[in-house]
């Protein structure tokens, strides 16, 4: 078992890695640290020929809170997803370059991992939590778990992975985020976005049998069979619309940052904490520590 400070990496069984989010007092909060950490741990067991499946999991009632606000901006090492630009400059410039670089960029990155991943997701995923699931190949959830993606309140489109589309249908996509209001694992499985639903003390042996059977299998004809589907999603103009929307996004920081000098409308974690009153498991947002 090797040891970060906030990502922790297992071999539970040979042939299959299990990198586990391991900040679970703050609930998962992506700081800058936490993500490059979690990227440092997916780029070695991507280059370790003894792993042929990649597991991630989390420590902690919640999944994932969201991204941390209050860690900052400055990157803990040199860019890995971009040839950065700009990230010392400030104001909207600097924000989206921190954006491209250390939110859509590393997703990018995980997305296209060349082994097959599978996440298993438990309590809340609350808005940038979402983007550590989507880029996974598989999605195991708790039947407990839930998912929501209110950053509408905050005056941005969603969150900065904008695979909404495809993980939800554009209808639904539309209304979840309109509302921001949360969707229980079943709804998320209804609508595709999860493959399987199993009671929380059995996520992860179902999610490791899942694991040993795909791991069971030549690793480059996984490979390969990953590269085909996401070269589909990139035909259907996946990675095009994401750029779209991750400019659409920052646009939406900007038009925050001009009027009331930070990247957020203020008002919208009040309106994030009222909705959620009314949503299935109304906790949903407690333990919020996402901006975007
Ligand atoms: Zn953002």
């Amino acid at each position: 078992m090797q040891t970060g400070r906030f990502i922790r990496r297992e071999n539970p069984e040979n042939g299959i890695a299990r990198i586990v989010l391991a900040r679970p007092e703050a609930r998962n909060a992506q700081s800058p640290d936490l993500l490059y950490e979690l990227d440092a741990a997916f780029t070695s067991a991507a280059a370790d020929d003894s792993v042929r499946v990649i597991v991630l999991a989390a420590d902690g009632p919640d999944f994932s809170s969201g991204h941390d606000l209050k860690a900052g901006t400055a990157l803990p090492c040199p860019p890995v997803a971009t040839i950065a630009a700009g990230l010392e400059s400030g104001g909207a410039e600097g924000h989206y370059a921190f954006e491209c670089e250390t939110y859509l960029g590393l997703c990018k990155r995980w997305r296209d991992i060349p082994k097959p991943t599978i996440a298993q997701a438990h309590g809340r995923t609350i808005a940038g939590g979402l983007m550590l699931l989507w880029p996974m190949d598989i999605i195991v959830a708790a039947s407990t778990a839930t998912f929501s993606d209110p950053v509408t309140a905050f005056g941005v489109n969603g969150v900065e992975y904008f695979t909404h589309v495809w993980e939800l249908g554009a209808r639904r996509a539309k209304e979840i985020l309109f509302t921001g209001r949360t969707m229980t694992a079943h709804e998320a499985q209804t609508a595709g976005m999860v493959n399987h639903i199993v009671d929380l003390d059995e996520l992860e042996s179902f999610t490791l049998d899942l694991a040993r059977r795909i791991a069971a299998r030549p690793p480059f004809g996984l490979r390969l069979a990953k590269e085909s589907v996401n070269r589909c999603l990139d035909a259907q103009g996946q990675s095009v619309a994401l750029d779209s929307a991750m400019g659409l996004h920052n646009l939406g920081h900007a038009a925050a940052l001009a009027r009331h000098g930070q990247i957020v409308e203020p008002t919208g974690i009040d309106v994030i904490l009222r909705e959620a009153k009314g949503a299935p498991l109304n906790t949903a947002t407690a333990g919020v520590g996402t901006d975007d």
